[in-house]
């Protein structure tokens, strides 16, 4: 197995490592990284997170914030100066003040938040207060997903591609691709017009993949959909070629020269991305939602299922990793959350869990997984919804309940963004394993209904104080995290 990190990369790692052990001996600090595909909530799981912590939200879960050792939660500079800063702020004030959702991650950035606590052991309090840097590391999964790339030639990979785009949905989304693929000699001379109607043909593609309907998970590289800086640079100017082509082609054509930019998006971009930042997470949670591929159907869950394993791959301790084991030290802890669970009614929550169970379990199959830590859990870092009962025709449905935003349709039902509704999203199968079933026949695709709701309004107490966001099991996911780390 290739090694994907050369030694001048692990050395600096091994660097890192060090210096960040001696800064925590001072200043204890926990890297936390999230992530997860685009709109699988990210910026609103940290913004939750955040405000719950500051504003000393409802966790009885996450105990050493339940028994009142935590004396204070604040905000403080990061010490990472070249990434941007998360825009908590911004996000927190659209969120509560305009109850519309804050714009989502587009590229790395970072808040750290110091917890001022008192340690749960007598042993310990002998030493005086603690203090506990978290430094949330803000990340979109497609990032992780280019990490397997690194061990990839660009034969390989374009042949992994093109295998891919002949299967189900992905076939007529490649089509106008795959067309203009098929009149390229890539063994002739490099043509740059060709090159960039090429990267555009295979960009429309992938961006198709990730819509609503076909809500299949990603293929890399991931700076194709959000390229930020690099956008039009001749490093993300490639697509994967016929590999047959490779055989008979000279250093001068098209095949040459995507293949050199092949190598310079993994100089450029991943490798970067893997010695500056994941390198040096100790902690992981990644954000998936299921309900999008559920409603989808069992394409977009398969699909779903091998963007996990391709993740654990990049968490994978053991001999057979391709990872360095410096950076297998680091992280200890991670945590698959499916998000929005506040679009079931909580009959639905186990089930909804129960799925993203099965997902991992056959992912971390898949990926011959062994090495950190891992947990399931389903969530909503935001609960927009409340639940109640309809009675029709003397049955009660379960239903919830929340104000649909503008523009959002139930049937030929389109809402106004100020009408508070109640909704019978419709319940997941009992035996979720049917929903994975490839022949479709327990699919229910289509059935649930799933609306987006503003957020929440926040409620006050008798004493005029306003709360902080509510949430399901955000203080579980905490506990998993971070517990430990304030014992
Ligand atoms: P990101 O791309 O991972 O940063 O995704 P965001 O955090 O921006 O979330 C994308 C969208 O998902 C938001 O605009 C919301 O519509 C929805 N969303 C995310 N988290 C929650 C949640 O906890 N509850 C609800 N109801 N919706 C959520």
């Amino acid at each position: 197995m290739a090694s994907i990190t050369n030694l001048a990369d692990e050395a600096l790692i091994a660097l890192d490592n060090l210096q960040d052990s001696a800064k925590n001996l001072f200043q204890p600090t926990v890297r936390l990284g999230v992530t997860g595909l685009s709109r699988s909530g990210k910026t609103v799981f940290i913004t939750a997170l955040v405000h719950n912590l500051l504003k000393g939200g409802r966790l009885p879960l996450f105990e050493a914030h339940a028994s009142g050792r935590i004396a204070k939660a604040q905000l403080n500079p990061q010490p990472t100066m070249d990434v941007p800063r998360f825009s908590y702020e911004e996000h927190i004030k659209t969120l509560v003040e305009e109850r519309a959702w804050p714009d989502s991650t587009r590229a790395i950035s970072e808040l750290r938040l110091t917890l001022h606590y008192e340690s749960a052991s007598a042993f310990s309090r002998r030493f005086g207060a603690g203090t506990l840097n978290i430094d949330i590391v803000d990340y979109p999964g497609e990032w992780l997903l280019d990490l397997p790339l690194l061990g990839m030639t660009f034969t390989e990979w374009s042949r992994q591609a093109l295998e891919l785009a002949q299967k189900g949905n992905r076939k007529k989304l490649a089509e106008k691709w795959l067309k203009l693929l098929a009149k390229t000699d890539a063994a002739k001379d490099a043509d740059e017009n060709r090159a960039i109607d090429l990267a555009r043909e295979f960009t429309g593609y992938l961006k198709a993949c990730r819509e609503d309907e076909t809500a299949l998970s990603t293929l890399p590289p991931g700076r194709f959909l959000m390229p930020g800086d690099l956008k039009d640079s001749p490093a993300l100017t490639f697509s994967p070629l016929d590999p047959g082509d490779g055989e008979k082609a000279a250093s001068t054509s098209l095949y040459a020269l995507m293949a050199k930019r092949f190598e310079a998006y993994k100089d450029v971009v991943v490798r970067p991305f893997f010695r500056e930042h994941f390198a040096r997470l100790d902690r992981q949670i990644v954000l998936v939602d299921p309900l999008q591929a559920i409603n989808a159907g069992p394409e977009a869950l398969g699909d779903l299922e091998h963007a996990l394993a391709d993740i654990l791959r990049c968490f994978r301790a053991g001999s057979s990793s391709w990872l360095p084991s410096l950076v297998l030290r680091r992280i200890d802890k991670i945590l698959f959350a499916a998000t929005k669970a506040d679009h079931l009614h909580h009959e639905n929550h186990q089930r909804l869990e129960a799925i993203l169970n099965l997902l991992v379990n056959r992912a971390v199959e898949r990926a011959h997984y062994a090495g950190a830590k891992a947990q399931v859990l389903a969530m909503a870092a935001v609960r927009a919804t409340k639940e109640g009962v309809v009675e029709e025709g003397g049955e009660t449905f379960p239903v919830i309940l929340g104000e649909p935003i503008s523009g959002e349709t139930i049937g030929d039902k389109t809402f106004d963004g100020k009408t508070q509704t109640a909704v019978f999203p419709g319940d997941l199968p009992k035996d979720v394993s049917v929903l994975l079933d490839e022949t479709g026949k327990g699919s229910v695709a289509g059935d649930l209904r799933f609306v987006r709701f503003r957020p929440p309004k926040l409620e006050t107490t008798a004493e005029g104080l306003t709360l902080s966001l509510p949430h399901i099991r955000l203080d579980r996911a905490l506990e998993f995290l971070l517990g430990d780390q304030l014992a």
